[in-house]
């Protein structure tokens, strides 16, 4: 089963409840908030292996162009332009689409492969299971395009397998959500929180995935219950915002390996969802 962990708003703290369900459930984690991925602080991971991850991305032989401007009119990230007879590339709009390569009527255009970052694997001490790292190099704008290679290499070994998420709900929380068999939805039960919970809400809807919501850091429950019951869902467990909590995150500690009461909670809030 593949349980993806996301949250509308960065910080609710995904990555504490992500690396706690794949120690609850020994489970294979997979670490897609590549701009920022910090699961294997917790996971400890041994024995790396990388994997680098290209693009393409197109190259335009000036000595073949005619200037016709094609091209740019057709791309629809506008990341090609044109000075007089010249066509320019912005590399960090394009999407790799391979339309302007398509469409050039003197076959001007060619790709070349980029690096778009890594994928680290290693086995975590912590969890005895696999630990998926996806890291975007510094500076790519094509952290979708590095979370789609990773699900598309996504093992299916019969286990269960979590999903960290990208925080937000662009087109790379959307990849991270598609694979998912189940959604465990975090919210910081602030007014900010709820907002981009409801955003994240809609997208998991409107892609009909069965959904989980915990509440983390939270002080007041009661305007997140109000909006979820509206909605028809129950709050499957609330973590409090407590100090020793976090001084147990600073130590680098997976949470319920430290907190049983941690560990009881969600594993009984995720029990009928996950099947053994
Ligand atoms: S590959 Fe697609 S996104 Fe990139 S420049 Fe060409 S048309 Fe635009
Ligand atoms: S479509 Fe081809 S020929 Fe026309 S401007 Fe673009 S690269 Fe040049």
């Amino acid at each position: 089963m593949i349980i993806s962990v996301v949250s509308g708003k960065g910080g609710a703290g995904k990555t504490t409840i992500a690396t706690c369900l794949a120690h609850i459930f020994e489970a294979d984690y997979y670490d897609l908030d590549v701009d920022a991925p910090n699961g294997e602080y917790f996971l400890q991971p041994e024995d790396w292996h990388v994997r680098q991850v290209f693009q393409k991305q197109p190259v335009i032989d000036a000595s073949v162009c005619s200037g016709c401007g094609l091209c740019t009119r057709e791309c629809r990230f506008h990341a090609l332009y044109k000075i007089i007879d010249t066509v320019y590339l912005t590399d960090t709009l394009c999407h790799s689409c391979n339309l302007c390569c398509e469409v050039c009527p003197e076959g001007a255009i060619s790709y070349q492969p980029v690096a778009i970052g890594e994928v680290r694997t290693g086995f975590s001490t912590q969890t005895g299971a696999r630990a998926v790292i996806g890291d975007l190099k510094i500076g790519s704008t094509r952290g979708t395009a590095l979370i789609q290679d990773i699900v598309r290499h996504l093992e299916q070994n019969g286990g269960h397998q979590v999903i960290d998420g990208p925080p937000g709900n662009s087109c790379a929380a959307v990849a991270a959500i598609k694979p998912a068999d189940l959604v465990v939805l975090v919210v910081e039960p602030t007014p900010f929180g709820l907002h981009d919970m409801l955003q994240t809400l809609e997208i998991v809807e409107g892609m009909q995935k069965p959904i989980v919501v915990v509440a983390n850091k939270s002080q007041e429950n009661a305007p997140l219950k109000k909006i979820l019951a509206k909605r028809g869902y129950a709050l499957a467990a609330t973590l409090p915002l407590d100090s020793d909590y976090h001084r147990i995150l600073l130590d680098g500690e997976i949470l319920s390996k430290s907190s049983p009461v941690v560990y009881t909670l969600l594993q009984q809030a995720l029990a009928a969802e996950v099947q053994s």
